[in-house]
């Protein structure tokens, strides 16, 4: 990595230093470059599991199914009973319950009333469903135009004993909690979560539940900061406001990359007078880079102190909260363990509002995304796009995003658009 450039730049003109601005794409690259999903697990029972990634391949000790099982309400017969063309007289020898399996064999010319996930009796290899059936007493006839081993679950079809069920590195979602209890595992192997450290630094900032005076205002960014982290399954510490002083600031770094593996921080990351964290990050650690061509979003600061990484979000709400999502997620990904995560979903829709935008920038601007009986995506904007307008967030379902050398937007274009929805883990 880079060390701090002695002379800081003003981020926001256009690289007057020769500073590089770097795309959002290269951004993300170069961090996760840096990154290595942490290292340590923990056992735990299936439920609190959920989110969690594997950490060691899981073999099944059973079939799944156990046995050979009906997937349908119907009779078990024999193949070779079944007539080709007019119909067959089968004799009913008894029913087979899910649960309860039928212990008499069927023999030719037999037949067995059969449940959905009941085992097929001995002799049976074939399931007719019961709305082809017509049944009186013990009497039950069948058509023809039915094949060998319909309507039957193999044993072992799901998993087989002795397979890899799930692989290590498997995000566990609904579907493989499931997948392990079927199997009847009730424990599993994961690593650990990785540990946030956050704060917001600004003499302006006071907490909820604290009284503002003059030129104070309250920290948000906490809360957005924990809402985000929270969805993404870390564990969360809040180090609360830091004021404008370098002396704190650093004693609050050293603390937080004594004990956590990323720590971010609001505010603070441009040039101002009173703008001590790439300053501060560049004296116990290293700085990775502080532009990036992207807004809301720049200035930002990426680099390490000791092991923690450390991310300079900028201070104004909207833009932690975009570069949160657009740079800062996909590396806390990494650092859980997710090695590919699901692309990012991109909904094509059509803008019906007019857009600003200045090429040479991504810009990720709030939008509400609708979609009518048609199937047809449409796309507004929130109004108001300013860094500090947390309302335009709140008011929005989706990042209107875009692209580098887009220019402004007139209603009917289409535009990319990055619902929220897709951008909560689990
Ligand atoms: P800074 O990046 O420190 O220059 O802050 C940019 C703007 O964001 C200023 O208007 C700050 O008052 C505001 N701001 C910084 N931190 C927070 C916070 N935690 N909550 C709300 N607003 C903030
Ligand atoms: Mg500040």
């Amino acid at each position: 990595m880079r060390e701090i450039p002695q002379q800081l730049v003003d981020p926001c003109s256009a690289d007057p230093h020769g500073e590089p601005v770097l795309r959002l794409e290269e951004a993300i690259a170069r961090m996760l470059a840096e990154v290595q999903p942490v290292t340590g697990e923990e056992t735990l029972a299936l439920r609190p599991a959920l989110g969690r990634i594997l950490s060691e391949d899981v073999r099944s000790t059973v079939d799944v199914p156990s046995h050979t099982n009906s997937a349908m309400d119907g009779y078990a017969v024999r193949a070779a009973d079944l007539p080709t063309d007019g119909s067959a007289e089968l004799r009913l020898v008894g029913t087979a319950w899910a649960g309860r399996p039928l212990s008499e064999t069927v023999e030719p010319g037999e037949c067995a009333r059969i449940m959905t996930g009941a085992p097929v009796p001995v002799g049976a290899d074939t399931i007719v469903i019961q709305e082809h059936v017509s049944a009186e007493g013990e009497r039950v006839r069948i058509g023809p135009g039915h094949r060998q081993g319909q309507h039957i679950r193999r044993a072992g079809e799901d998993v087989r004993a002795g397979d890899v069920a799930l692989g290590s590195g498997a995000v566990l979602q609904p579907a493989h909690l499931g997948l392990l209890a079927s199997i009847g595992v009730a424990r599993v192997t994961v690593r650990r979560r990785p540990r946030v450290a956050f704060f917001s630094t600004g003499d302006e900032l006071r907490s909820v539940g604290e009284t503002l005076e003059a030129g104070q205002i309250y920290d948000s960014n906490r809360y957005t900061l924990h809402g985000m982290l929270a969805r993404l399954g870390v564990e969360m510490t809040d180090m609360g406001v830091i004021p404008d002083d370098p002396v704190q600031i650093e004693r609050a770094f050293a603390s937080a990359a004594g004990e956590a593996d990323a720590i971010i921080t609001s505010g603070g990351v441009s040039v101002g007078e009173a703008d001590f964290v790439t300053e501060t990050l560049g004296k116990l650690g290293t700085v990775g880079f502080w532009k990036v061509a992207i807004k809301p979003g720049r200035p930002l600061a990426f680099g390490r102190i000791g092991d923690a990484l450390f991310f300079g979000l900028p201070g104004n709400p909207v833009s932690v909260m975009a570069t949160f999502y657009q740079l800062v997620r996909p590396v806390l990904l990494r650092l859980k363990g997710i090695m590919a995560p699901d692309p990012d979903v991109l909904v094509r829709a059509v803008c019906g509002s007019r857009l600003k935008k200045k090429p040479g920038r991504m810009e990720f601007q709030r939008g509400v995304l609708t979609r009518d009986a048609s199937g047809r995506y449409s796309v507004e904007t929130t109004g108001h796009q300013g860094a500090g307008v947390l309302r335009s967030m709140a008011e929005a379902n989706c990042f209107i995003v875009l692209p580098m050398d887009a220019e402004s937007i007139s209603p009917g274009d289409e535009v990319d658009v990055q619902p929220f929805s897709a951008l909560v883990w689990f």
